[in-house]
């Protein structure tokens, strides 16, 4: 198979962990004897200071002519002090708005290895977690109309508008159930269907989608009780389906609780066309160029680009395995470094993971 990829390193430790990401996908595939093609683009503050866009037409050109996008991460302090619409990061936005990704999916998961980094108690540790959160990405409060900041009646009145249309919940509802079928088939949804007629919508439509999907089991939870339930026993999730605003705070609260920042990935899918493959976390600009970086969730990100963006199941697990492995074998890069084990830094690690494929 042949395949082309659009890397997007972006700023900070960026090119540091993409480069890893890199080596280890393209070893991955060239063992079981598919060749990839990458190409590279400008995005954030590279791109600034190249173009004076954080999103320029030649990236835009080089994303949609590729089979899938990978990114690292973008922002860092030389950049902070510019408008909110001249940032880096809006280059992030630009793109997802580009290529149409409407799901956004973070696994959450403890790996054995670093059960000790989990925020919850041991008990609570100790039964497991691996579950994803499929995110709405295009909706919502966050782009409803109309939205604004005025003056009524001489007192300031801040007002947004939480809207759904049957449309975006039907396509986000395949999503999460196509995603449960790769995984212990379980969905469960999340709204606020007791207080909010969008929620109400929401939960019907869901129900009306599960009817093609018997062999997935469907549970529905309030936004409430499963933000308490994630840390109440997270184990007890496959899949969590939910809204753009419920997900943006419920997918933080379920990696936060895995405590490695350093080991999540993430992936942005649409309708068709290629979908974005990058990191949870930031460009980390306090240990950028010292090769201090932990490459893994950049790693994992490029299992998940395997797995969901090109359909290559085989791959993305022998990449996973790899990882545990090196794990396993007790080498840390510094933000996951426990007593008695192996520092590397970000190349290392990179090397170790490739030497375990
Ligand atoms: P951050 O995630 O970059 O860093 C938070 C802390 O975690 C830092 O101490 C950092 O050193 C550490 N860290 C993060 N990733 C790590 C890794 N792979 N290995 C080891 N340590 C790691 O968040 P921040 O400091 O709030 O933001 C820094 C910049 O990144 C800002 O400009 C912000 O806007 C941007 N940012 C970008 C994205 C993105 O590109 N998707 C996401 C979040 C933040």
């Amino acid at each position: 198979m042949e395949k082309t990829i659009c890397l997007l390193p972006g700023d900070g430790i960026g090119p540091e962990i993409l480069d890893q990401g890199a080596l280890v996908m393209d070893a991955a595939v060239k063992k079981n004897g598919h060749t990839f093609h990458y190409t590279k683009g400008l995005i954030g503050g590279a791109a600034i200071d190249a173009t004076g866009s954080s999103l320029p037409e030649e990236t835009i050109a080089a994303c949609k002519a590729s089979d899938a996008v990978f990114l690292a991460a973008v922002g860092g302090p030389k950049w902070d002090n510019l408008a909110p619409e001249k940032r880096p990061e809006r280059g992030l936005l630009a793109i997802r708005r580009e290529l149409g990704l409407f799901a956004n999916l973070r696994p959450a998961m403890l790996l054995p290895e670093l059960a000790g980094a989990c925020l919850l108690r041991p008990d609570i540790a100790q039964k497991g977690l691996d579950l994803i959160v499929v995110r709405e990405l295009t909706g919502d409060i966050y782009f409803g109309e109309p939205r604004g900041l005025e003056k009524q009646d001489g007192s300031r009145v801040g007002f947004n508008t939480m809207i759904y249309s049957e449309e975006e919940i039907v396509r986000i509802a395949h999503v999460a159930f196509k995603t449960a079928r790769q995984r212990r088939r379980k969905v469960c949804s999340v709204d606020k269907s007791n207080v909010l007629e969008t929620s109400r919508l929401w939960k019907e439509v869901v129900t009306e989608v599960h009817k093609e999907y018997a062999d997935v089991e469907l549970s529905h939870l309030y936004v409430d009780n499963a933000a308490m339930q994630l840390v109440r026993d997270p184990s007890q999730f496959d899949v969590i389906l939910t809204g753009n605003i419920f997900g943006d705070i419920l997918s933080d609260e379920a990696s936060v609780i895995t405590g490695s920042l350093g080991m999540l990935p993430s992936a942005s899918m649409g309708a068709q066309g290629p979908g974005l493959f990058e990191p949870v976390h930031g460009s980390a600009p306090d240990i950028a160029g010292q090769d201090k970086a932990n490459p893994l969730a950049t790693i994992l990100s490029a299992a998940m680009l395997l797995r969901l963006g090109l359909h290559m199941p085989e791959e993305a697990a022998m990449i996973e395995k790899a990882v545990d492995k090196t794990l396993a074998d007790g080498y840390r890069t510094g933000d996951i470094m426990e007593a008695g084990k192996k520092a590397v830094g970000c190349q290392e690690m990179g090397k170790l993971v490739v030497e375990r494929l």
